[in-house]
């Protein structure tokens, strides 16, 4: 079923790099927005200037791109509803807050920091939960004009009920139910006049139509508190769906920040532009990140983006959290690899090379396609298995040309044998130099192994490295030759 009119936001503080789970947040947001034929906003929650870091609206904005989260209203792309930086939006926040208090649904507060420290000392001492004593609420009109008087620089709280409870539901935790005792009198405007937070992200949500709230289930605890803030205004609420936490590999704690090794030595990536870098495809993180709680038939795990689209289902939203498995994301990865185009991957691989410093270029880039596509976990992977075709020259230990049961003057026999083969070889492809270089082996006595060893160490500088018969063909002849005179001269002067 197709629901009318659906407005998500994703509303991230530019406190720090887009991370993987804010990724994931977005992702899940632009889906509904899609499925439904609705909308997706981005809003820059920035108010809190203290916390507020330069790099982080382009990191953000660019990762998005890169995963092809286009959004319909916000930055750079404007909306009816904007502006779309709550630091543009400071005036609005005023003026609702100063309806509060003119309905009497919020009072202003004028004690000073000090007070309110020795507030907090006093409760701590007597063992009683941290909250605000409620002095100010109810000043008489007297003692508020003294007060201004004297040039206090009040903020304001929302007065909360002290009797009953705050009830909500939540789509994928239920009906929830909250003491309101239990709650604080928040301050809802800031004595510079900026909001705290549940006032602007509440004011914002409505005005700017936003029917669905999907956001990180950290943020659950705060629902009681605008529940309150929106019954102040006498405004509906958005449907809320607080997604399950991801949790690190182990499934044992958040998945965060800080980088953690893995059993296999790799480091852990947390933030999107990271897994650019990595040369993982920003389809095979969509797929990926999209099963981080939630499937479709809890067993199919390759969709297209356009079947995510057409799946997604909120009501499918796992309840509990899932853990982040670098491991799956790695296979998801090989897996895109291995089915892109070969023009499209060889542009991918063209730039992960030239980002390398390797004086690449398309055509051969190219050809090189078939031979790396099998081995590939993300993009990155490439630059060790083909940086030789790029260089003057492979540099390596000349004792590595020496293979197995074989003694320096074999494996430089072997090589000499194979330079005079393969310089008189009429034609370079695959086909000819595997027959070529295995009758070769025989009539040297060599097993095929020990020869196109030799061969493998000299022209890639390598022990491992794509299939030998199609690098020897794309190095082609000229250098293919002067690889192996090189390693000949080299191992004969080479003494153990
Ligand atoms: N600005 C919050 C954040 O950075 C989002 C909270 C919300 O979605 O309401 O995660």
């Amino acid at each position: 079923m197709t629901l009318e009119n659906v407005r998500v936001r994703f509303a991230p503080s530019p406190t720090g790099f887009f991370h993987v789970g804010s990724a994931r947040t977005a992702l899940y947001n632009w889906l509904f927005a899609r499925h439904h034929r609705g909308k997706f906003i981005i809003r820059i929650e920035d108010t809190d200037r203290t916390r507020y870091h330069p790099d982080a609206i382009p990191d953000l904005l660019s990762g998005l791109r890169w995963l092809g989260l286009c959004w319909d209203e916000g930055p750079e792309v404007g909306g009816q509803y904007g502006p779309y930086y709550q630091s543009d939006r400071l005036e609005l926040y005023h003026h609702h807050a100063e309806r509060l208090v003119a309905a009497g649904a919020a009072y202003r507060c004028y004690c000073s920091p000090a007070r309110l420290a020795a507030m907090r000392q006093e409760q701590r001492a007597a063992g009683l939960p941290p909250g605000y004593d409620r002095h100010c609420r109810h000043l008489t009109r007297k003692q508020v004009a003294d007060l201004e008087a004297q040039g206090a620089n009040p903020v304001i709280r929302l007065a909360i009920p002290t009797e009953g409870v705050t009830e909500f539901d939540d789509l994928l935790r239920g009906h929830i139910v909250v003491a309101n005792r239990q709650l604080d009198d928040q301050v809802i405007l800031k004595s510079n006049g900026f909001p705290t937070y549940h006032l602007a992200v509440v004011v914002d949500d409505h005005l700017m139509r936003i029917t669905h709230i999907m956001r990180g289930d950290e943020w659950l605890s705060s629902v009681p508190k605008r529940v309150l803030l929106y019954r102040a205004f006498g405004w509906n609420m958005p449907v809320l769906a607080h997604l399950p936490t991801i949790l690190d590999p182990s499934g044992k704690g958040k998945l965060s920040k800080r980088k953690k090794k893995l059993a296999d030595g790799r480091q852990t990536l947390t933030y999107i532009h990271e897994f650019r870098q990595a040369g993982y495809l920003p389809e095979a993180l969509v797929n990926f990140l999209a099963l981080v709680g939630w499937s479709y038939d809890g067993q199919t795990e390759f969709f297209t983006r356009d079947e995510l689209v057409r799946y997604f289902d909120l009501n499918k939203v796992s309840k509990s959290p899932g853990a982040f498995s670098y491991d799956k994301l790695d296979h998801m990865n090989a897996t895109y690899i291995r089915r892109l185009g070969a023009n499209d991957l060889a542009g991918r691989l063209l730039q992960v090379l030239l980002r390398a410093g390797l004086a690449a270029d398309f055509d051969t880039v190219l050809k090189l396609v078939p031979l790396v596509r099998e081995r590939m976990k993300t993009l990155d992977d490439v630059v060790p298995l083909v940086d030789f075709f790029f260089t003057k020259d492979p540099s390596y230990r000349p004792p590595m040309l020496i293979q197995r049961k074989m003694a320096k003057e074999d494996a430089l026999a072997a090589i000499h044998a194979a330079q005079r083969a393969l310089q008189t070889l009429p034609s370079f492809d695959e086909q000819t130099l595997e027959n070529r270089l295995r009758s070769l082996a025989g009539d040297l006595g060599l097993k095929a192994g020990q020869l196109f060893g030799c061969i493998r160490v000299a022209c890639t500088g390598k022990k491992v490295s794509p299939p030998l018969f199609g690098t020897l063909s794309i190095l082609g002849q000229e250098v293919t030759v002067r690889r192996l005179h090189k390693a000949a001269s080299l191992l004969s002067s080479w003494s153990e």
